[in-house]
């Protein structure tokens, strides 16, 4: 209970308690000033507490922009370490797959194979005819520019999942999954046919073509070796040919 104990002079502010003993109250009481003092304690401790709670939520709100931040670099790492690795597997003059990238797939291929009796794959190496002879008479900008023209040629006779890849000066090959040696060889003439015979905005070249498909135990060098020696066929016999290993 609230009081005020009334003097001559001034009044007094209590805060009375009081307690029932059998038949008895007992009564204490505090002046007011303890207890404002006791109040002003409590207030500067919840404002203490509010502080310190608003400096917690700020430095949250920080913390949360800081990790978005640092996911954010994460992601441009990635996407930067993607299109390194692309360009390390591009070769620069076509946009085509490179040499490398090739041989990590004929790999891939020669696992499923081996692990599966159904799946196969062949290999076509494709060589331009006397390329030399358009970079003498033509020059080498029109050189770069048949080579182009000519994998775009490749890119449209071929499939998505076919991987068509640029080994060399002007040497491609293209890996076609699920292709045995004939289908491969059909494949390799229609490219050979539209090559020498289809529209050409640059220089006009033919290509001859070495085939070969996977065989039980074969290894990516000896795969390579046997389309080679197809392809050695198809210059020997004259040029703008296909033939089978
Ligand atoms: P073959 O019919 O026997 O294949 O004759 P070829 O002239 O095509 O073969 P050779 O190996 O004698 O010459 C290949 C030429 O390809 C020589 C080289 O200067 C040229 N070459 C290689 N890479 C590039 C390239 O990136 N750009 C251009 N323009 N020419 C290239
Ligand atoms: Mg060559
Ligand atoms: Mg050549």
């Amino acid at each position: 209970m609230y009081l005020t104990l009334k003097g001559k002079e001034h009044q007094i502010p209590v805060l009375m308690n009081a307690v029932k003993q059998q038949e008895r109250y007992v009564c204490v009481m505090v002046q007011m000033k303890v207890r404002d003092e006791y109040e002003n304690e409590l207030l500067m401790a919840r404002r203490r507490a509010e502080r310190i709670l608003h400096d917690t939520d700020e430095a949250n709100k920080k913390l949360q922009e800081l990790l978005k931040e640092v996911e954010e670099k994460q992601q441009e790492l990635l996407d930067l370490n993607k299109d390194l690795q692309d360009l390390a597997l591009t070769d620069p003059l076509t946009g085509l797959k490179n040499r490398r990238y090739l041989q990590d797939k004929i790999m891939e291929f020669i696992e499923l194979a081996k692990s599966s009796e159904n799946e196969m794959f062949s290999l076509l190496l494709i060589d331009v005819d006397h390329f030399k002879e358009v970079n003498d008479t033509h020059g080498h900008p029109m050189g770069d520019a048949v080579l182009r023209e000519l994998s775009w040629k490749l890119l449209r006779e071929t499939r998505d999942h076919d991987i068509v890849a640029r080994v060399g000066g002007e040497e491609f090959m293209i890996l076609l999954p699920n292709r045995n040696e004939e289908s491969a060889r059909v494949i390799a003439e229609r490219i050979r046919l539209n090559v020498d015979h289809g529209p050409w905005a640059q220089k006009r070249v033919t290509v001859s073509i070495g085939v070969t498909s996977y065989k039980f135990g074969d290894t990516p060098s000896s795969l390579y070796a046997k389309a080679d020696q197809a392809l050695y066929i198809s210059k020997n016999a004259g040029r703008n040919r296909v033939s089978v290993s």
